[in-house]
């Protein structure tokens, strides 16, 4: 219940010496206290930058240069230097696929788990930090916590560090929590553990999630809702059930159909998407899926098709759909 981000109308460009690089064309989403949404895309397809740009931390030459990012009813873009500052020290916080990319190597588990604390409360007793730094190992599901707080990230394994990464992103009570493809590197079972975890934790804490992710089992774990995102637009967006049984936009079908499965006792074959991704510095003019698309019509490689309600909170940017929607109005049934 109640919103705690909305993103409408986002565009990001890459001004690189070889011309604008539109990353993220046009994407409009809302995140609510206690739901996890996914965005769902090939790599380059947007969905870390869009990420980044909320919290503030996109790098040069990357720049918003459209649209509005609200957190809390406040607008993120128009933030102070010190808005941003506290934003991204309390309210927010990023984990990686990389758990080194927050750690660092030189000080122990403990000493940083207490420094992030004491960056966010510098009221807090250093007794008081190690007690929650220690509280917070246990809740990731770590044994031995004060033998634990006193090693370096390299003793730990990657499933472990990757639990202290998301110890460190939430000791200080994030509002919303975003995480890049935090298990892409990790084998199958640690990432069950870890995805069981985050759900786990964001059901005590209520908090919000961006999961950023290429792979659709990960989503189906975790995710109420996915925005499924294609050069920079995105194509698809609903709630999961819909995206899995009812999925709309082709290039969503042919992500399922590649997608592997959990249960890969069945020796189906996975079907991968023809064609290359798009070239961003010379994307096309129409829908960016054309060049790969079975469908492809004549429009679709001249107008960006609009977005075309396709049930409750599920729309799809695809000219069939457009044609679905007049071919109803026609016949007067209104009905899906
Ligand atoms: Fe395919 Fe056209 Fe739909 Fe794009 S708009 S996904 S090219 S049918
Ligand atoms: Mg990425």
């Amino acid at each position: 219940g109640g919103k705690l981000l909305e993103v409408k109308d986002l565009h990001v460009s890459f001004f690189t010496p070889a011309g604008e690089v539109k990353a993220v064309g046009g994407i409009s989403y809302s995140v609510n206290y206690g739901e996890v949404m996914g965005i769902v895309g090939e790599s380059g397809s947007g969905k870390s930058v869009e990420a980044y740009s909320v919290i503030g931390l996109l790098q040069s030459p990357g720049k918003v240069i459209g649209g509005s990012i609200t957190f809390e009813g406040e607008d993120v873009l128009a933030f102070t230097k010190d808005q941003m500052t506290d934003f991204r020290g309390n309210k927010v916080a990023m984990i990686f696929q990389n758990p080194m990319t927050c750690l660092n190597p030189v000080y122990t588990v403990g000493n940083q788990l207490i420094e992030a604390l004491k960056a966010h409360d510098k009221s807090i007793s250093k007794e008081d930090a190690a007690k929650r730094a220690m509280e917070m190992l246990e809740l990731v599901g770590i044994n031995n916590v004060e033998k634990r707080m006193k090693q370096y990230p390299h003793e730990f394994s990657g499933g472990m560090r990757q639990r202290v990464m998301i110890a460190m992103g939430l000791i200080c009570h994030p509002k919303l929590l975003i995480a890049d493809e935090p298990t892409t590197a990790l084998d199958v079972t640690i990432q069950a553990q870890i995805l069981e975890l985050m759900k786990d934790l964001q059901k005590k804490t209520h908090m919000g999630i961006i999961f950023i992710t290429h792979n659709l089992g990960v989503v189906a774990e975790i995710c109420d809702k996915v925005c499924v995102m294609y050069a920079g637009k995105m194509v698809e967006q609903g709630p999961v059930d819909d995206i899995f049984y009812n999925p709309s936009h082709p290039y969503t079908v042919g992500l399922l159909r590649s997608m592997p499965r959990v249960d890969a006792e069945s020796h189906e074959r996975l079907i991968p998407i023809e064609g290359t991704p798009v070239d961003m510095l010379n994307p096309p003019e129409g829908c960016p899926f054309a060049p790969r698309c079975e469908h492809a019509m004549k429009i679709c490689l001249k107008k960006m098709p609009p977005y075309v309600e396709i049930g409750k909170d599920h729309r799809s940017a695809c000219w069939l759909r457009v044609q679905d929607q007049l071919e109803r109005e026609k016949t007067g049934t209104g009905e899906v």
